[in-house]
C-alpha cells in the first residue's frame, strides 16, 4: 500500500492538470449579444438616451383621462398638478416590464392627516398602486404609507422628504405571465427606490391593489401607467420610462 500511494497521488495530480488544461478561461466568456449603448444623463435629473419621455413639462401629449379626453390637470412650470375631481390620468401608451422614473411633490401647505394628506399613486399596468402620500410625520396604516404597494407590502423604510420638496421614485417592474385559467404563472415583481433608498426589494405583487378586500388576480396585457386623482394637489415632473 505504501508503495502504491505515490503512484495514486501522481495519477490524481496528472488528471487534475489535464482538466485544467482542457478548460480555458475563454470557455466561460459570453460575447453575444453585446448590450446596447445607453448614454446616461449628465445629472440624476436627466433621462438616459433610450428613455421614453412621458412628461418633461412641455406638454401632456403622452397622457389622457380614463375616457380618452385631454388632461385637465394644471401645468405649473415644469410640473403637472392634480386637479381635484377631474379624475386620474393614464399614459396613452401601454407598458409591461419597465424601469420608471417619476418625481412627485406633496403640497407645502399641510392639510389633512393619514390618507388625506398629499395622496396620489402610481398605478403600474393600470392595476398595481405604488402609494404616493405625504408620509412625513404623518402616521397611517403601514401598508398604505408612501412607498407601499397599497395594502399589500409595507415599505422597508420611510424615506420621505418634507412637504413641498421633490421626491423621486425609481421603479423596476417585472410584468406577470398567466396560465390558461388566468392565474399568475409568474406573478408581477416590483422594486421601488424612494429618494435613493430601496423601499421595495423585488416584492411579489399578489394582485390588484384594492381599497376594500383582498387583491384580485385579473388577466391583462401591457397596460398604462396611471396617476391617481385622490383629491389632493400632488405635483409630478420628469417622468420617463425604459422598456425592459
Ligand atoms: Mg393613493
Amino acid at each position: 500500500m505504501q508503495k502504491l500511494l505515490p503512484l495514486l497521488l501522481a495519477m490524481v495530480i496528472g488528471s487534475l492538470s489535464l482538466v485544467c488544461q482542457e478548460i480555458k478561461p475563454e470557455a466561460t466568456e459570453v460575447w453575444e449579444p453585446e448590450p446596447a449603448i445607453v448614454t446616461p444623463g449628465d445629472s440624476d435629473e436627466e433621462p438616459p438616451s433610450d428613455a421614453i419621455i412621458l412628461y418633461d413639462g412641455s406638454n401632456t401629449d403622452a397622457w389622457q383621462h380614463s375616457d380618452g379626453s385631454a388632461v385637465q390637470w394644471t401645468a405649473e412650470g415644469n410640473a403637472l398638478v392634480v386637479k381635484a375631481k377631474s379624475g386620474s390620468i393614464k399614459s396613452v401608451d401601454n407598458f409591461g416590464s419597465m424601469q420608471l422614473h417619476i418625481e412627485w411633490r406633496t403640497p407645502t401647505e399641510v392639510i389633512g392627516e393619514s390618507q388625506g394628506r398629499g395622496n396620489s399613486g402610481v398605478y403600474i399596468q393600470g392595476k398595481y398602486e405604488v402609494q404616493i402620500l405625504d408620509s412625513y410625520d404623518n402616521r397611517t396604516y403601514s401598508n398604505g404609507q408612501a412607498g407601499s404597494i397599497y395594502k399589500q407590502a409595507i415599505p422597508l423604510a420611510n424615506a420621505m422628504r418634507g412637504p413641498g420638496e421633490w421626491q423621486t421614485y425609481d421603479i423596476i417592474y417585472q410584468a406577470p405571465t398567466f396560465t390558461n385559467d388566468s392565474t399568475y404563472l409568474t406573478p408581477p415583481y416590483v422594486t421601488v427606490i424612494h429618494n435613493g433608498v430601496v423601499v421595495q426589494n423585488h416584492t411579489e405583487i399578489k394582485g390588484t391593489t384594492e381599497y376594500i378586500g383582498a387583491p384580485k388576480v385579473v388577466r391583462h396585457d401591457d397596460g398604462p401607467i396611471m396617476l391617481q386623482d385622490h383629491g389632493n394637489p400632488t405635483a409630478f415632473r420628469n417622468i420617463w420610462v425604459r422598456k425592459l
